[in-house]
């Protein structure tokens, strides 16, 4: 298993993409560190199947991101995963959200970035992979702070990759599409009632309408991917973002 002895911090990974992404890295031997809320006895069990640690930061604060990276201890491979939703016009965008989305989605991949960066130049080898999303390249309306925070995300990504491509050390996004995860699920009943649309007609005209497969992604097809960055192979992929949106963002 090619990533034996690495150790990899997927945030967010207590669900959907990016628990499919820990599964994927520890299938390949990565000693994972999960981080991310939920109910303590699933929690436990995630931590018992995958031989895991759990760390239970809130990266909306920088305290938060400052006591993941302290308790994660030096990682190899650094997955930024976590982050939230909001749908509502933006006149009526509740700043709190806001603030909570860009610091999220956004600000916590800095601070992570920031303290994983020292052991990866210092050791010659490292993988940033940012989970970004089909949102980071195009807009929809009544997202201005998940658009803004993921198109900002690639913004970073593309930033770091430059400055430790020569150590060894390569930085991407994944931009997935819509994934049928409860981050989608959620946003459902607001985007009903901003659009004036029933449930199916929010499934088929708003979310798989611009995706040419009409297929949901499945989580773990981006954790196939994630595996794939992590590879030597994929030494001289940097500062991508990779788009796995079922032929959303193609033109
Ligand atoms: P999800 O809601 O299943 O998972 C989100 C994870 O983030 C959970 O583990 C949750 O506990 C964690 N989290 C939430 N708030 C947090 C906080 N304050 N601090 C730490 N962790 C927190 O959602 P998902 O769909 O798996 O989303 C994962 C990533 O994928 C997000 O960055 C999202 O923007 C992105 N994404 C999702 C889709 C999609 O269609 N589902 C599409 C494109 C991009």
């Amino acid at each position: 298993m090619f990533l034996n002895g690495k150790r990899a911090l997927v945030t967010g990974s207590t669900s959907g993409i990016g628990l499919a992404i820990a599964r994927a890295l520890r299938a390949e031997g990565a000693e994972v560190v999960l981080n991310g809320f939920g109910d303590a006895d699933e929690i436990a069990k995630l931590r018992e199947e995958l031989g895991a640690a759990h760390v239970n930061a809130d990266l909306t604060t920088r305290e938060g991101c400052e006591a993941l990276m302290a308790e994660a201890g030096p990682v190899d491979i650094l997955v930024n995963n976590a982050g939230m939703q909001h749908v509502s016009p933006v006149e009526e965008f509740p700043v709190d959200k806001w603030d909570l989305i860009v610091a999220l989605n956004l600000t916590a991949a800095f601070h992570t970035t920031r303290l994983a960066v020292p052991h990866m130049k210092a050791q010659g080898w490292g993988r940033i992979i940012n989970t970004a999303s089909a949102h980071s390249k195009v807009a929809s309306p009544f997202k201005s702070a998940y658009n803004a925070a993921k198109h900002g995300l690639d913004g970073l990504t593309k930033t770091v990759a430059l400055e430790v491509a020569p150590y060894g050390v390569t930085a991407n996004c994944i931009s997935p599409g819509y994934v049928w995860t409860s981050l989608v699920e959620n946003q459902i009943p607001d985007t009903m009632e901003a659009r004036g649309l029933t449930r199916d007609q929010v499934i088929n005209d708003v979310l798989l309408v611009k995706q040419a497969t009409k297929k949901f992604v499945q989580p773990a097809e981006i954790g196939a991917i994630a595996v794939f960055l992590c590879r030597d192979e994929a030494q001289n992929v940097t500062g991508a973002n990779w788009s796995v949106d079922g032929g959303w963002t193609t033109e």
